[in-house]
């Protein structure tokens, strides 16, 4: 056959082969930052990523650095509000660039969330009290230092210190930080070598293949962790070592308009032990302002069609909200469905903090909330007994490789009406 240049080079990636001492498979907040630890680490670290970046779960995330308030306010405090207490200041340091991974370029949509009540009979601060000794506690605002919106509202309103993070933003900065390292591709096999470590076959998304020898594998891929661990199956391991995975679904409403239409909002309207809805204001491409609903509202509206959860939000809203205009003509709503990818517990509990388990050098993680990143990847680390790379770092694996995009987030593929 006649070899063209091109043809030549093609040829060429289908022979590529490639040496590491970890491959993480999935590229949302969990996989990405653990790949930056690894690297800090000196180990030579790639990331292969099957869609794009964040897709299901990161890119949806409201982009709320918890410290835990939420555990306090059911009363019930889980071994895990530990860990998410500590979370906040860890990524304080990467924001201001005290630490890696480097999130100076991330955008903070603001430094604290509000939390406010619908009704006047508790106070917040009593509720939260110090009941699992937060890093950051709510503190009661003055009635006329309350934003606009929240003017008219019957019970406290409180300023909480949790940033709100823009999730396309931090996942932009993680793949610009890490491009080189990233595969656009699909995994095909994975086989277990006689010597210790994997052959892992993945096709890349330009029609090539690309063969990867590693040392371990970090599965970081959300709801996709079970296919991966069904692709392991003929690998023989104990069956208690192989984790479960349970979904936990979503149904998030949203509301969009320009600016003047709808004010700049971050928060959680609590009823009892619950937040009734969580608010997060992100702007869309065309200079619109979106709010995100979540809390009970979503949770409970998976049970709902999109045109009752539509309804359901302005509903909510109308009363969480006593001086919002939930049918003015300026504002479009829309709804989406997701599912939390978590290990499977009794009940369909939430877990308790970041789940990260080892057998065989086969790593999987599940961090639970997207603040516990950097608390997977510490898990993850923990259980890397390797202190240098035997081949001397690689650090562009994937240099002549496709690299897969960050997401587009939910309000810019949503049916808005
Ligand atoms: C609506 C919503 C709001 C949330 N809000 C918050 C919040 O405010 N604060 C908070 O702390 N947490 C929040 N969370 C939880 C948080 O988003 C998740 O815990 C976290 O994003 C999970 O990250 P992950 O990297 O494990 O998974 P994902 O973000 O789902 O990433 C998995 C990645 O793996 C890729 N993948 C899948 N299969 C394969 C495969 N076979 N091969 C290669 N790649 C694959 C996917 O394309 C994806 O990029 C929210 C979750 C949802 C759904």
């Amino acid at each position: 056959m006649f070899l063209t240049g091109s043809s030549h080079r093609i040829n060429q990636h289908i022979m590529s082969k490639v040496n590491l001492d970890t491959l993480i498979i999935g590229g949302g907040i969990a996989g990405l930052w653990t790949l930056d630890r690894q690297i800090e680490r000196g180990l030579s670290t790639g990331l292969v990523e099957s869609g794009r970046l964040g897709e299901g779960q990161s890119i949806s995330a409201q982009g709320i650095l918890h410290g835990g308030t939420k555990y306090a306010l059911s009363g019930i405090v889980p071994t895990g509000a530990r860990e998410v207490s500590a979370m906040p200041k860890r990524w304080e340091r990467s924001l201001t660039g005290a630490c890696l991974p480097d999130l100076t370029h991330t955008r903070v949509r603001t430094p604290q969330c509000h939390l406010w009540r619908t009704d006047s009979v508790r106070s917040i601060v009593g509720m939260v009290g110090a009941k699992v000794g937060l890093a950051v506690t709510p503190s009661v605002i003055e009635p006329k230092n309350r934003p606009e919106i929240l003017k008219s509202c019957p019970g406290d309103v409180a300023l909480l210190p949790e940033q709100v993070i823009e999730m396309p933003s931090v996942l932009e900065t993680l793949r610009r930080t890490h491009e080189d390292r990233l595969l656009h591709g699909t995994v095909q096999s994975i086989s277990k070598e006689s010597k210790g470590g994997y052959t892992v076959t993945i096709m890349a998304h330009h029609g090539s293949s690309v063969t990867v020898r590693t040392n371990r594998i970090v599965l970081a891929a959300g709801r996709g962790n079970e296919s991966l661990l069904r692709l392991l199956e003929h690998i023989p391991a104990s069956a208690r070592a192989r984790p479960e995975m349970q979904l936990r679904p979503l149904h998030m409403g949203m509301v969009r308009g320009a600016p003047e239409a709808l004010p700049e909002l971050n928060g959680h309207c609590v009823d009892g032990g619950q937040t009734r809805v969580t608010i997060t204001s992100s702007t869309a491409r065309n200079g619109d302002r979106v709010w995100q609903l979540g809390g009970r509202l979503a949770e409970e509206g998976c049970k709902r069609s999109e045109e009752a959860q539509r309804l359901e939000s302005m509903s909510c809203l109308a009363s969480a909200l006593p001086d919002f205009n939930a049918h003015s003509e300026a504002l479009t709503w829309a709804t989406y469905r997701v599912d939390r990818a978590e290990l499977k517990t009794r009940r369909w509990a939430r877990p308790d903090g970041a789940f990260v388990n080892g057998f065989d050098d086969v790593i999987t993680v599940w961090p639970t909330k997207m603040v516990l990143a950097p608390n997977a990847a510490e898990k993850v680390d923990a259980l890397i007994e390797q202190t240098s790379s035997d081949d001397g770092t690689c650090s562009t694996p994937f240099i002549e490789q496709p690299t897969p995009v960050v997401a587009s987030p939910p309000w810019e593929t949503a049916r808005w009406s």
